[in-house]
Protein backbone atom coordinates (compact mmCIF):
# COMPACT_ATOMS: atom_id res chain seq x y z
CA UNK A 1 0.00 0.00 0.00
CA UNK A 2 1.33 3.78 -0.57
CA UNK A 3 1.48 5.43 2.05
CA UNK A 4 1.73 9.00 1.91
CA UNK A 5 3.00 11.23 5.27
CA UNK A 6 1.35 14.59 5.37
CA UNK A 7 3.04 17.27 6.74
CA UNK A 8 2.81 20.97 7.49
CA UNK A 9 3.87 23.82 10.00
CA UNK A 10 0.77 24.68 12.80
CA UNK A 11 -2.18 26.28 11.22
CA UNK A 12 -1.33 25.63 7.88
CA UNK A 13 -4.50 23.55 7.37
CA UNK A 14 -3.36 19.80 7.94
CA UNK A 15 -6.63 18.62 9.79
CA UNK A 16 -8.96 20.50 7.31
CA UNK A 17 -6.58 18.13 4.16
CA UNK A 18 -6.88 15.30 6.31
CA UNK A 19 -11.13 15.19 6.62
CA UNK A 20 -11.08 16.13 2.50
CA UNK A 21 -8.76 13.29 2.60
CA UNK A 22 -11.12 11.13 4.82
CA UNK A 23 -14.22 12.34 2.67
CA UNK A 24 -12.94 10.51 -0.40
CA UNK A 25 -12.82 7.67 1.69
CA UNK A 26 -8.75 7.62 2.34
CA UNK A 27 -7.74 6.02 5.73
CA UNK A 28 -5.87 8.93 7.65
CA UNK A 29 -3.66 7.59 10.65
CA UNK A 30 -2.98 10.92 12.65
CA UNK A 31 -0.19 11.12 15.15
CA UNK A 32 -1.99 13.98 16.96
CA UNK A 33 -4.64 11.64 18.02
CA UNK A 34 -1.94 8.66 19.35
CA UNK A 35 -0.12 10.90 21.14
CA UNK A 36 -3.03 12.32 23.24
CA UNK A 37 -4.01 8.53 23.57
CA UNK A 38 -0.48 7.88 25.15
CA UNK A 39 -0.52 11.00 27.44
CA UNK A 40 -4.63 10.64 28.16
CA UNK A 41 -5.50 9.28 31.19
CA UNK A 42 -4.39 5.52 31.53
CA UNK A 43 -1.88 6.22 28.90
CA UNK A 44 1.23 4.14 28.04
CA UNK A 45 3.59 7.32 28.08
CA UNK A 46 2.47 8.63 31.19
CA UNK A 47 4.41 7.01 34.03
CA UNK A 48 8.01 7.84 32.18
CA UNK A 49 7.17 11.60 31.34
CA UNK A 50 5.57 11.76 35.00
CA UNK A 51 9.34 10.02 36.50
CA UNK A 52 10.71 13.31 34.52
CA UNK A 53 8.66 16.09 34.86
CA UNK A 54 7.25 15.48 38.15
CA UNK A 55 3.41 15.40 39.53
CA UNK A 56 2.54 18.99 38.46
CA UNK A 57 2.37 17.91 34.78
CA UNK A 58 -0.61 15.61 35.68
CA UNK A 59 -4.23 16.48 35.55
CA UNK A 60 -6.49 15.47 38.10
CA UNK A 61 -8.32 13.73 35.33
CA UNK A 62 -4.65 11.69 35.07
CA UNK A 63 -3.90 13.27 31.79
CA UNK A 64 -0.94 14.65 30.53
CA UNK A 65 -1.22 19.02 30.97
CA UNK A 66 -0.31 19.90 27.75
CA UNK A 67 -0.42 23.42 28.36
CA UNK A 68 2.32 22.72 31.35
CA UNK A 69 4.40 20.71 29.57
CA UNK A 70 4.86 23.20 26.65
CA UNK A 71 5.39 25.93 28.86
CA UNK A 72 8.68 23.63 30.93
CA UNK A 73 10.13 22.14 27.11
CA UNK A 74 9.97 26.03 25.91
CA UNK A 75 12.13 27.08 29.03
CA UNK A 76 14.51 23.92 28.85
CA UNK A 77 15.13 22.07 24.81
CA UNK A 78 17.16 19.25 26.93
CA UNK A 79 13.35 18.31 28.55
CA UNK A 80 12.17 18.62 25.00
CA UNK A 81 14.62 15.79 23.71
CA UNK A 82 13.47 13.68 26.64
CA UNK A 83 9.87 14.18 26.17
CA UNK A 84 10.03 13.11 22.33
CA UNK A 85 12.58 10.56 23.44
CA UNK A 86 9.44 8.92 25.09
CA UNK A 87 6.86 9.80 22.90
CA UNK A 88 8.41 9.48 19.58
CA UNK A 89 8.99 5.47 19.51
CA UNK A 90 5.84 4.79 20.90
CA UNK A 91 3.94 7.18 18.62
CA UNK A 92 5.82 5.42 15.48
CA UNK A 93 5.28 1.67 16.65
CA UNK A 94 1.72 2.30 17.06
CA UNK A 95 1.29 4.16 13.44
CA UNK A 96 3.15 1.10 12.07
CA UNK A 97 0.61 -1.14 13.92
CA UNK A 98 -2.03 1.18 12.38
CA UNK A 99 -0.74 0.85 8.72
CA UNK A 100 -0.41 -3.11 9.12
CA UNK A 101 -4.47 -2.99 9.73
CA UNK A 102 -5.94 -0.46 7.14
CA UNK A 103 -6.65 -1.83 3.98
CA UNK A 104 -6.98 0.08 0.33
CA UNK A 105 -5.15 1.95 -2.40
CA UNK A 106 -3.32 3.71 -0.10
CA UNK A 107 -3.05 5.72 3.61
CA UNK A 108 -2.19 9.39 4.98
CA UNK A 109 -0.19 9.41 7.90
CA UNK A 110 -0.87 13.04 9.16
CA UNK A 111 2.40 13.87 11.22
CA UNK A 112 3.06 17.77 12.16
CA UNK A 113 6.70 17.11 13.18
CA UNK A 114 7.30 14.33 10.29
CA UNK A 115 10.28 15.96 9.43
CA UNK A 116 11.48 17.29 12.97
CA UNK A 117 11.29 13.68 14.40
CA UNK A 118 12.93 11.50 11.69
CA UNK A 119 9.62 9.62 10.63
CA UNK A 120 9.87 10.22 7.01
CA UNK A 121 11.22 6.76 6.36
CA UNK A 122 7.49 5.30 7.32
CA UNK A 123 6.48 7.12 4.27
CA UNK A 124 6.59 6.32 0.20
CA UNK A 125 5.96 10.26 -0.02
CA UNK A 126 5.57 13.37 1.58
CA UNK A 127 2.56 16.10 1.28
CA UNK A 128 3.26 19.60 2.24
CA UNK A 129 0.52 21.50 3.46
CA UNK A 130 1.93 25.41 3.17
CA UNK A 131 0.27 28.46 3.84
CA UNK A 132 1.67 31.80 4.77
CA UNK A 133 2.44 32.97 8.23
CA UNK A 134 0.11 36.13 9.31
CA UNK A 135 -3.13 33.76 7.10
CA UNK A 136 -1.81 30.65 9.52
CA UNK A 137 -1.75 33.11 12.88
CA UNK A 138 -5.25 34.38 12.09
CA UNK A 139 -6.98 30.74 11.76
CA UNK A 140 -5.10 29.73 14.76
CA UNK A 141 -6.55 32.23 16.65
CA UNK A 142 -9.77 31.55 15.06
CA UNK A 143 -9.47 27.93 16.23
CA UNK A 144 -8.13 28.10 19.33
CA UNK A 145 -7.37 30.56 22.26
CA UNK A 146 -3.66 30.61 21.56
CA UNK A 147 -2.42 34.06 21.90
CA UNK A 148 0.17 35.00 18.85
CA UNK A 149 3.14 34.86 21.13
CA UNK A 150 2.47 30.99 22.10
CA UNK A 151 1.72 30.79 18.44
CA UNK A 152 5.30 31.77 17.42
CA UNK A 153 6.89 30.05 19.85
CA UNK A 154 5.49 26.63 18.68
CA UNK A 155 6.37 27.99 14.70
CA UNK A 156 9.74 28.30 15.98
CA UNK A 157 10.51 25.16 17.10
CA UNK A 158 9.08 23.52 14.30
CA UNK A 159 11.73 23.61 10.94
CA UNK A 160 11.31 26.49 8.93
CA UNK A 161 8.99 26.59 5.68
CA UNK A 162 11.53 26.57 3.09
CA UNK A 163 13.34 23.79 4.89
CA UNK A 164 10.09 21.77 4.49
CA UNK A 165 8.45 22.67 1.43
CA UNK A 166 12.27 20.92 0.08
CA UNK A 167 11.82 17.64 1.50
CA UNK A 168 8.01 17.86 -0.17
CA UNK A 169 7.42 15.09 -3.01
CA UNK A 170 3.95 17.46 -3.11
CA UNK A 171 3.00 20.65 -2.17
CA UNK A 172 -0.62 22.30 -1.26
CA UNK A 173 -0.39 25.90 -1.27
CA UNK A 174 -3.70 26.46 1.49
CA UNK A 175 -3.91 30.95 0.74
CA UNK A 176 -7.31 30.75 -0.87
CA UNK A 177 -10.54 29.11 0.23
CA UNK A 178 -11.56 26.23 1.41
CA UNK A 179 -13.35 25.64 -1.98
CA UNK A 180 -9.72 25.73 -3.79
CA UNK A 181 -7.97 23.60 -1.02
CA UNK A 182 -11.15 20.53 -1.94
CA UNK A 183 -10.15 21.05 -5.52
CA UNK A 184 -6.04 20.45 -4.53
CA UNK A 185 -6.98 17.60 -2.24
CA UNK A 186 -9.41 15.96 -5.41
CA UNK A 187 -6.56 16.18 -7.50
CA UNK A 188 -3.91 14.92 -5.43
CA UNK A 189 -6.57 12.00 -4.11
CA UNK A 190 -6.60 11.38 -8.21
CA UNK A 191 -2.68 10.99 -8.99
CA UNK A 192 -2.64 9.05 -5.18
CA UNK A 193 -5.02 6.19 -6.53
CA UNK A 194 -2.91 6.04 -10.14
CA UNK A 195 0.58 6.08 -8.10
CA UNK A 196 -0.91 3.33 -5.98
CA UNK A 197 -1.72 1.22 -9.26
CA UNK A 198 1.74 1.09 -10.77
P1 LIG B 1 -3.39 22.47 11.23
O1 LIG B 1 -4.04 21.13 11.43
O2 LIG B 1 -2.33 22.46 10.16
O3 LIG B 1 -2.88 23.11 12.50
P2 LIG B 1 -6.13 23.31 10.62
O4 LIG B 1 -6.54 22.40 9.51
O5 LIG B 1 -6.66 23.02 11.98
O6 LIG B 1 -4.52 23.46 10.66
O7 LIG B 1 -6.51 24.79 10.17
C1 LIG B 1 -6.42 25.87 11.10
C2 LIG B 1 -7.73 26.64 11.11
O8 LIG B 1 -7.85 27.31 9.85
C3 LIG B 1 -8.96 25.78 11.24
O9 LIG B 1 -9.90 26.45 12.03
C4 LIG B 1 -9.46 25.62 9.81
O10 LIG B 1 -10.86 25.44 9.75
C5 LIG B 1 -9.05 26.94 9.18
N1 LIG B 1 -8.72 26.84 7.75
C6 LIG B 1 -7.88 25.96 7.16
N2 LIG B 1 -7.77 26.19 5.84
C7 LIG B 1 -8.54 27.25 5.58
C8 LIG B 1 -8.88 28.00 4.38
N3 LIG B 1 -8.37 27.68 3.20
N4 LIG B 1 -9.73 29.03 4.50
C9 LIG B 1 -10.26 29.35 5.71
N5 LIG B 1 -10.00 28.72 6.86
C10 LIG B 1 -9.16 27.67 6.80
Amino acid sequence: MLIVGLTGGIGSGKSTVSRMFVAHGIPVIDADVISHNLTGPGGAALDRIRAIFGDEVITDEGALNRAVVRERVFERPELRRKLEGILHPLVRREMLRKVSATKGAYCILAVPLLIESNMTDLVDRILVVDADVSARIQRIKGRSGLDETTIRRIMSAQIDDATRRARADDIIRNDDDLEQLQTEVAALHRRYLELART
